[in-house]
């Protein structure tokens, strides 16, 4: 009997772990940097959150949601998604106040029973941030920056900001119905779901990934001609923070996303070098998901951004390794007095510094440094029989092979120096 992973997913071996880890490194950092705090939420919740939070006429709801019951009979679902969950906490907590601001970001397994292809899977990693408690539109700049100064910090070039507004449910009925006004003459040539759509939410047919449906959407009259004057004010105020800062946007008036929860501003950041599954991550505002979730109603926006998809674009953009993590070798030669201090030297250095080893004694050292260079190691630690009595160890780069001497008692500063990373951000 032979195993593999489920399809539509992946493991993540300790050869790429590296790029994972420095990722998730840089999102914390930078997402702190800017006063996010980081919240943790369960990865399946009530099925119903999702249904009242992403919307019943979504694919994800609709297609792709890993339901199941529980042994009492309690419907499930792991998460499609970061938002929902939460806004469900903060309500949950009482901590969803009118006036009381929330800045948090999160990273973990997303789940969608979507099909399989490159740069899509059926459990993906996200990414994701929300700015929770202010209606300004420089909330919404603030979000936009964080996705953007994060994909810039990496060197990533070949990437566009789309943006629209989608309107909020007091502006967004009439232009429904304009929609279905230019979409009625195509409505019998549409997919079977947009016929659906057509009749309960025409936004989706925006979405719709079937050619036909796609060159139909072509034509249709944008949705930044139907705002209302506070949906147009707030896009404005948007679009005046992101000018006064120089952040290039292109306007979208068909991105519409493919969650309902999104009013006024809606946004993606796309990789320009690719066809397919470009998107690298999207959000907006949802000043009404929190009142559906059972809260009172405060204002929000956030993001969410695809880890495997940015991996993808670093990738492909020859951004990758991101910083590997420096790794250094103790290789030693002599007696127990040696082995003795060698692996007290290992603990030590292990305080501030990945540090490995041969657990083998006796080999010698070309056999030693092999396995150093197998392992990935950037530095070794040479310790001998006069290095000992000198008090000192030989530090080899491997890379380059030149070595020289240093005090054991600067070893761990001399190792930090040398392996700080070139660019510390
Ligand atoms: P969404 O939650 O649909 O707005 O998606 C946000 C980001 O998550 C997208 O821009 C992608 O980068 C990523 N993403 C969404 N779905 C998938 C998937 N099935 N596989 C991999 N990445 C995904």
């Amino acid at each position: 009997m032979k195993f593999q992973v489920p399809r539509g997913t992946q493991d993540i071996l300790p050869e790429a772990i590296g790029n994972w880890q420095a990722l998730e490194a840089r999102a914390r950092e930078v997402s702190e940097r800017h006063g996010y705090k980081e919240i943790r939420t369960p990865i399946f919740e009530a099925t119903e959150l999702f249904l009242r939070g992403v919307g019943e006429t979504t694919d994800i709801v609709t297609k792709e949601m890993y339901t199941f019951a529980d042994k009492k009979g309690r419907s499930l679902t792991l998460r499609p998604e970061g938002t929902a969950g939460v806004m469900r906490a903060l309500v949950e907590h009482g901590v969803a106040q009118a006036g009381r601001m929330h800045r948090l970001w999160y990273v973990g397994p997303m789940f969608r029973y979507d099909r399989p292809q490159a740069g899509r899977y059926r459990q993906f990693h996200q990414w994701g941030a929300e700015c929770v408690g202010s209606a300004n539109p420089n909330a919404d700049v603030e979000i936009i920056l964080l996705l953007v100064d994060f994909l810039a910090s990496f060197g990533l070039e070949k990437t566009e900001v789309k943006l629209n507004s989608v309107g909020h449910p007091g502006c967004r009925p009439a232009y429904a119905e304009k929609l279905r006004a230019y979409l009625a003459p195509f409505k019998d040539a549409l997919c079977a779901d947009c016929k659906e759509r057509f009749e309960k939410n025409p936004l989706r047919i925006l979405d719709c990934k079937v050619p036909h449906d796609k060159a139909v959407a072509q034509g249709i009259p944008s949705i930044l001609d139907s705002l209302c004057d506070e949906c147009r004010t707030h896009f404005d105020g948007v679009r005046a923070g992101l000018d006064a800062l120089g952040v290039p946007y292109t306007l979208d008036p068909k991105l519409v996303r493919g969650l309902d929860y999104y009013t006024k501003t809606a946004f993606e950041v796309h990789d320009t070098a690719r066809g397919a599954q470009s998107a690298l991550g999207g959000g907006g505002r949802y000043d009404g998901l929190i009142a559906d979730v059972g809260g009172p109603q405060v204002p929000g926006v956030g993001f969410s951004a695809g880890i495997e998809r940015i991996l993808m674009a670093l990738e492909e953009q020859g951004k990758l390794p991101v910083a590997e993590a420096p790794l250094v070798f103790v290789a030693r030669a002599g007696g127990d007095a040696v082995e003795k201090h060698a692996l007290a030297l290992v603990r030590a250095l292990r305080k501030e510094l990945a540090v490995t080893f041969d657990f083998e004694s006796g080999k010698s050292l070309g056999a030693q440094l092999k396995h150093a260079d197998r392992l990935g190691a950037q530095v070794a630690v040479l310790l001998g029989e006069d290095e000992l009595a000198a008090r000192e160890a030989t530090v080899k780069d491997l890379k380059t092979g030149t070595q020289e001497k240093v005090p054991i008692a600067d070893l761990a500063a001399h190792l930090r120096g040398r392996l700080a990373p070139k660019d510390a951000r």
